[in-house]
């Protein structure tokens, strides 16, 4: 980590509690993000959950009003959700990155841009923090950058969606999850030339998910 980009280590309270990330969460300049961005979003939900959701950023809504997934992605994937049986009221979702990274406009909406590796590393220990706290059983990875941050550069969502794998020793975390599920991140049925097929590749995923929390 250099002097510009510190990481976001010293800014995690102690005393975990989905309260004690949101308010500490404001402080962070772990990296350059915090400056463009309207406020920090932290992960949201039930802090018992069996499962957690991780995408990868917020997005122009979410910055706006400092929820996760409350904006057209996040409706895409409550839709999946309920589908396969599973309430979003009983999950945690969040994302690898706290802070939305954008660059110009279309319209009054900003422009997504993926963070960089870099950024990823330096909002870990806020993921790290939450994988603390909420102790999932299985964690659902929405696309590519939260697979990346999990597994490392050469994670290729295409390859690796719909199987169930073993969290990574790489990542080290007091208790790991169970399994690990990759899939889509919603956005991209949103962005998909054939949304109807994206989407029910998204569901078959999730439920996946959805008959291992039963089992
Ligand atoms: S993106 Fe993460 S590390 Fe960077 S300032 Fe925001 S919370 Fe801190």
């Amino acid at each position: 980590m250099s002097e510009q980009r510190p990481g976001a280590a010293r800014w995690v309270p102690e005393t975990l509690s989905r309260r004690s990330l949101r308010e500490a969460v404001q402080e962070c300049r772990g990296c350059e993000l915090y400056r463009d961005a309207t406020q920090a979003v932290m992960g949201d939900g039930d802090r018992d959950a069996e499962l957690m959701l991780l995408g990868e950023q917020p997005g122009d809504r979410e910055d706006r009003e400092g929820e996760p997934f409350v904006g057209p992605a996040g409706k895409v994937l409550d839709e999946a959700l309920a589908e396969v049986g599973i309430s979003p009221g009983d999950v945690y979702i969040t994302n690898v990155v706290k802070h939305f990274r954008w660059s110009g406009t279309r319209g009054k909406q900003r422009i997504h841009q993926s963070p960089t590796r870099a950024q990823v590393a330096a909002c870990g220990p806020w993921l790290e923090a939450e994988l603390r706290m909420v102790r999932p059983t299985g964690v659902v990875l929405l696309g590519g950058t939260a697979g990346q941050a999990v597994y490392g550069a050469g994670f290729r969502v295409g390859e690796a969606r719909g199987r169930l794998e073993e969290w990574p020793s790489s990542f080290a975390v007091e208790r790991p999850p169970a399994w690990v599920l990759a899939t889509t991140h919603p956005s991209a049925v949103l962005r998909s030339d054939d949304r109807r097929s994206a989407y029910d590749g998204l569901v078959a995923d999730l439920r996946i998910a959805a008959e291992q929390l039963a089992t």
